[in-house]
């Protein structure tokens, strides 16, 4: 027994191998090691070299400090795509904002007076600028902003929804959940399919304190239906004096280029001029900016969320006002190119077909590539069912599981369509193309090697 446990290597010696690691994490790798080994010799199990035992821990140690996040290439042709980080920033944007984060700063400071300033005040003058609304407030993300608004003024109140939007967005974000726990009182009126302004005009009672309208983000009801719009609902809540509120989901400015979007949903700058009471969006949907929840509306509304202790919680961080800030001011200047959701979504179908050719001179022969039209999306939860025409390559393989596999292993995100695997360029960023090329020449090497071992037969053609 005795004779085994000599080959197990000293603490001290293995520590001595090691440099550049963490101490104490290397520590007790070392420890489950040598506990893991001695169980292993005691039953019978193989003696191990010391570089071997070395070279075990190493990989274990790796393994444990890897970063989670990584880049990944977007080649399933949605720009704003919320499993994979939504809107991207651009290098013009982040070179502008980083003296901000990289110094103290008046987040909450005025300068002029050398008193306390206010943390929300900092887009009031560009939105206004952009959107001529009497007032904003910018909230970490647009389920916040739901639910701030729900408890400010609808606490043991009423909010009347339609049935139709009584909706839920990914990540079980439900609006008869969100209301309750915000302590409003749901009233749905209409059914699922229709709703008329007179299921509205009925649900009111002396206890309503709001009308309510959610944005169908991730379905449409179509056929036999009726709902009703914004407009009407904003008059509506006019004249019985309470709240219209309307979760736009996706806001956008409706600048040129964007015709197709604004075919169906209504861009910020007309939704303003219905001098709605409250309306929020999200920050990193078709905005492109950062992570928040964006309310604009009347002053004395925007003026009682403020009042709220809640908002201490859903408070927004420099990293997004400054994010924010920035993106506004291109959108401010023209300067849409600056701001990758935009520019992913402006670009013409010469531009898209142009960057096809360019992949696809770049793609290994072997995946017999072929350049095929496809549909692409906004994503973000704008017009769900609306596609944009894009180009991409399909790709032949074997297997296009397997290939869509060794892809999504090298940080490739597609599709697979008919039997092939479909990488659209409408999200594709720059150096994208060359990368795509380099793991496409990785996974032919690999796939070369797997054959000669005789071991891929099941793949190879
Ligand atoms: C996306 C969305 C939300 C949630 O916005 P987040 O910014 O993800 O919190 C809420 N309502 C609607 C209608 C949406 O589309």
């Amino acid at each position: 027994m005795e004779n085994v446990l000599r080959h197990i290597p000293k603490t001290d010696k293995l520590l001595k191998a090691f440099n550049g690691c963490n101490g104490i994490l290397l520590k007790r790798i070392i420890t489950e090691f040598l506990e893991a080994y001695r169980k292993s010799l005691l039953e019978g199990g193989a003696v191990m070299e010391f570089e071997k035992c070395v070279e075990r821990i190493k990989e274990d140690y790796f393994k444990r400090t890897q970063k989670s996040l990584k880049p990944l290439i977007n080649a399933t042709g949605i720009v704003v795509h919320t499993n994979l980080g939504r809107s991207v920033f651009s290098n013009e944007i982040l070179e502008e904002i980083k003296p901000l984060l990289c110094a103290y700063n008046n987040l909450e400071y005025e300068v002029k007076k050398g008193v306390r300033g206010d943390r929300y005040a900092h887009l009031q003058n560009l939105f206004a600028a952009l959107l001529g609304a009497e007032d904003v407030l910018v909230v970490n993300n647009n389920a916040a902003a739901v639910f701030l608004i729900f408890n400010t003024f609808a606490k043991n109140k009423e909010v009347v929804v339609s049935r139709g939007e009584l909706i839920e967005i990914g990540g079980s974000f439900r609006i008869p959940r969100v209301m309750e726990d915000s302590g409003a009182i749901l009233k749905e009126v209409g059914t699922t399919n229709k709703t008329n302004l007179k299921d509205y005009q009925e649900a009111i009672n002396p206890d309503t304190a709001m009308l309510f309208k959610a944005h169908k983000s991730n379905y449409e009801i179509v056929g036999f239906s009726k709902e009703v719009g914004h407009r009407e609902l904003i008059s509506l809540a006019k004249e019985r004096q309470i709240i219209d509120y309307y979760d736009l989901g996706s806001g956008y400015f409706g600048i040129k280029g964007l015709e197709a979007l604004a075919k169906h949903e209504m861009p910020l700058e007309e939704i303003v001029k219905l001098n709605p009471s409250l309306v929020s969006f999200s920050g990193d949907k078709l905005l492109g900016g950062a992570q928040a929840g964006i309310i604009f509306g009347k002053k004395c509304y925007i003026e009682k969320l403020k009042q709220n202790q809640l908002l201490r919680m859903l408070r927004v961080d420099k990293f997004t006002l400054a994010a924010l800030e920035a993106t506004l001011m291109a959108y401010l200047q023209g300067e849409y190119e600056k701001i990758p959701t935009c520019r992913l979504l402006l670009q013409s179908k010469e531009e898209l077909a142009r960057n096809a050719e360019k992949l696809f001179d770049l793609i290994p022969k072997r995946f017999e590539p072929v350049i095929v039209a496809t549909k692409s999306y906004s994503g973000g939860g704008a017009m769900p069912n609306r596609a944009l025409e894009s180009f991409g390559i399909a790709l032949s393989f074997g297997s296009e599981e397997r290939l869509e596999e060794l892809l999504r292993e090298r940080g490739i995100i597609g599709r697979i369509e008919s039997g092939k695997v479909i990488l659209d360029v409408r999200a594709l960023l720059e150096g994208d193309e060359v990368r795509i090329q380099e793991a496409l020449l990785e996974i032919e090497e690999f796939l070369n090697h797997e054959e000669s071992l005789g071991g891929g037969a099941n793949y190879a053609r």
